[in-house]
């Protein structure tokens, strides 16, 4: 059992332990340490503060996947609705395929739904060496309960090292399910991958802490490693029509696909406004334009370049776009191929939902805005000059 102790007779109540706790789990008590439980993350802050005295040790229980040097190769989980395979598939296939590079191992696609067989070669094109197919009618729709016992049995089975998994909806309820079933870790909406390939852990990265820090987590005792990440956060995988790959249709017995929810109708979502995740081209707005009116040159600007408007959260919290338009760590993640930033200092909030777009520019008046350190191109002035200047230039030219 993992657990933390406090040895009374050690602690000199200095309170550095209560000062390094970021979970605010410890108070001082008749000057000791008393730490609440509850609150306590075993995070280890205050073992690092205490270090001088040696007053609190957390003793942790380590238990390791069986024959773990024998999990090889990474998954990937190809969600598809309407029997039509999702870009975000592609995006994990690309980044699978990197990592299996440096590993020397295979890339492995797992497709469930009904009709979906004929699909499995645009996964083998855009870089898995195999793909798992379970084409039922039960899995038509997602339905957790199914999907989630199917993967696991699959993993149980073929024990890849890595599984990576769409961060919408569906990708999050089935790999949840599949962690706690194969009792293994879980890195949720990762924001860079990669893998070190001493001990081939995977490098799973993330805000943390609201996004103040960026943590790279390892699971190094358990196989599989499993992360979720977010939509247009990683380059799709090209299509190489001449790649060749296998294909194995996996049958179940009918109590693999048992549910106690079932779907009774699927509605699509229809929005008035252009959805930014899918825009070529996104003129966002920061702090810097003052007001909803000001918002109005951006939209100039975007309608010439046949693009949509974003914001930065501070124009959003200032109430001058809907949260619809917000980019970055609590809005959407953006990949377009020409992003331009107006008057955003660039924070990391903002950063990790636009900083792989192709193309980014950024106009700013202070020469030292952290947005330049991502822009590939720069331009230090006011944005009232800017914007229209370039308005009126691509209409020329365009
Ligand atoms: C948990 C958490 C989640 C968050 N999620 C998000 C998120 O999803 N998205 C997001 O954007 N932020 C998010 N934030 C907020 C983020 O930390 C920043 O506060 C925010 O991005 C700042 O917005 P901004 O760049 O528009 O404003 P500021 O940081 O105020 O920057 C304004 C910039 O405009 C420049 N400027 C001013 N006037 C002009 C002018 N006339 N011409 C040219 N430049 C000018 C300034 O030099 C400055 O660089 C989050 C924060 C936290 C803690």
């Amino acid at each position: 059992m993992s657990g933390i102790t406090v040895y009374k007779d050690k602690c000199v109540g200095c309170s550095l332990c209560v000062k390094g706790c970021p979970f605010t789990a410890i108070t001082l008590v008749d000057k000791k340490a008393v730490i609440d439980l509850d609150k306590c993350t075993l995070c280890g802050s205050c073992v690092e503060a205490c270090r001088k005295f040696g007053a609190i040790e957390i003793v942790r229980e380590t238990t390791k996947t069986p024959d773990i040097e024998k999990y090889k190769g990474i998954w990937i989980f190809a969600e598809q609705r309407k029997g039509v395979v999702q870009s975000v598939a592609y995006e994990l296939l690309g980044k699978a395929r990197e990592m299996a590079d440096k590993l020397n191992t295979e890339v492995a696609a797992v497709l469930l739904g009904h009709n979906v067989q004929d699909k499995a070669q645009d996964l083998i094109h855009r870089g898995a060496d195999k793909v798992y197919v379970v084409d039922n009618p039960k899995l038509e729709h997602l339905l957790d309960e199914p999907y989630a016992r199917i993967v696991s049995n699959l993993i149980r089975k073929h024990r890849p090292e890595i599984m990576l998994c769409p961060a919408t909806s569906a990708g999050r309820s089935v790999i949840s399910r599949v962690a706690v079933q194969l009792r293994v870790g879980l890195t949720a909406d990762c924001t860079e991958l990669d893998v070190d390939i001493t001990d081939r852990s995977l490098l799973q990265t993330r805000p943390a802490f609201g996004g103040n820090i960026m943590a790279t987590i390892l699971s190094k005792n358990h196989r599989p490693q499993l992360a979720t990440v977010r939509h247009k956060v990683m380059k799709e995988a090209t299509i190489d029509p001449s790649r060749k790959g296998t294909v194995e249709v996996v049958t179940f017995d009918p109590s693999f696909f048992l549910s106690r929810t079932k779907v009774l109708k699927v509605v699509d979502e229809v929005t008035a406004t252009v959805n930014i995740t899918e825009a070529d081209v996104i003129v966002s707005g920061g702090r810097a334009m003052g007001g909803a009116e000001n918002f109005k040159m951006l939209e100039d600007l975007a309608k010439v370049l046949n693009g949509s408007v974003g914001a930065s959260r501070a124009a959003i919290d200032e109430g001058w776009m809907p949260y619809s338009q917000q980019v970055g760590q609590t809005g959407k993640t953006v990949c377009p191929k020409i992003y331009i930033a107006c008057g955003i200092s660039g924070q990391i909030q903002h950063l990790v939902g636009m900083q792989s777009s192709d193309i980014i520019i950024a106009i700013n008046r202070d020469p030292s805005a952290p947005i330049f350190n991502v822009a590939n191109y720069g331009i230090v002035g006011d944005v009232f000059q800017i914007v229209p200047l370039l308005t009126k230039r691509f209409k020329e030219v365009l």
